[in-house]
């Protein structure tokens, strides 16, 4: 996905959402009262390598314009979003690692950042997964943070900052990114070329986070679950309570993606409860089964339908908790009919 973002060019315009972090970023850059760390900070795939690579693009930038953003042409931009720049540097965990150690920030951080800029006024730091910085690491970072050379800056990339030494935390400008607003990410992926059913589902999955939402797209797991479940649960009303029963095979054969058959579940029954109480064709995510989704409404009690919906998130609780999932799944298909 990274790839995809990079050949499209970062920019701020091109990220969705985020309005309050791009404001302050642009102003710093057309300021030019910049922090010389920041942390941004935020779940998996919410836009913080995006709005990274557009706030640094643009200070590079040769010719940025009066807002903050960058050109997108000149010889710095290129180079930006070819991903060669010499004068930023991208540090994370290096191969199969699951840490960044004190090694690697020596080398890659300490030492390098007393050597000029190649051909800009700055030279910038980029960390990522900066969660998974040791505490050896950290601490030998904590001197080149809070007097890097007049030129260098440092953006720490983390999912959360609560594994940072306070001393760490105190000399960044931390910047939190919010969830995005699920519509605005349906809408957005669409806008990329998804089908809207897919998008509004993938969005409602995203928790979100766009760059989820984009990966759950791209996942032919989720297309072929999602089809397994909803074909399933369309023929509910027509088979007998012991073809019902061989909903268990699903369970089975999806067995290391039980979060995403309960919850494509949820999706379905609230869909239907969703068109039962309100027959709103607009509130429905499951948008290429309206005429099923009618059906079931139609088929299927209110208080039955609530009683499924109460029950699906009992059980995927109780699995979480390591209850026996034939069993579970057994009360569960025992009502659904
Ligand atoms: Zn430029």
């Amino acid at each position: 996905m990274a790839d995809q973002m990079s050949r499209e060019g970062a920019s701020f315009s091109a990220i969705l959402g985020h309005e309050g972090p791009k404001a302050h970023l642009k102003a710093a850059i057309v300021s030019g009262q910049l922090g010389h760390a920041y942390l941004l900070e935020g779940t998996r795939g919410i836009g913080k390598k995006m709005l990274t690579d557009a706030f640094v693009k643009a200070l590079l930038c040769e010719h940025k314009n009066e807002e903050g953003e960058s050109c997108g042409k000149c010889a710095s931009c290129r180079s930006f979003d070819h991903r060669n720049h010499p004068d930023v540097k991208r540090i994370g965990p290096a191969g199969d690692k699951n840490s960044i150690s004190v090694k690697q920030i020596r080398e890659e951080l300490i030492k390098d950042i007393n050597v000029r800029p190649y051909d800009s006024t700055r030279k910038v730091y980029i960390i990522e997964a900066a969660d998974k910085l040791t505490m050896e690491a950290q601490n030998a970072m904590l001197k080149t943070l809070e007097e890097p050379p007049s030129y260098g800056i440092i953006i720490l990339l983390a999912e959360s900052s609560a594994s940072f030494l306070p001393t760490i935390l105190s000399r960044c400008v931390k910047i939190s990114l919010q969830p995005i607003d699920q519509a605005l990410i349906g809408s957005w992926l669409q806008r990329r070329g998804v089908p809207k059913e897919k998008a509004n589902i993938a969005a409602a999955f995203a928790q979100g986070a766009p760059g989820q939402a984009l990966q759950l797209c791209e996942n032919e797991e989720f297309e072929e679950i999602r089809q397994a479940v909803f074909e399933f649960l369309t023929r509910i009303p027509e088979v007998s309570e012991l073809e019902v029963m061989r909903g268990q095979q699903l369970w089975e054969k999806y067995k290391s993606a039980y979060d995403k058959l309960f919850s494509f579940m949820l999706v379905w029954y609230r869909d239907i409860l969703v068109y039962q109480e309100t027959g709103d064709l607009q509130r429905l995510l499951c948008t290429d089964q309206i005429k099923t989704i009618g059906g079931l409404a139609a088929y299927y009690s209110n208080e039955q339908l609530i009683q499924i919906v109460e029950t699906i998130l009992e059980i995927d609780k109780k699995l979480k908790a390591n209850a026996n999932p034939a069993l579970a799944i057994d009360c569960l298909l025992m009502i659904l009919k």
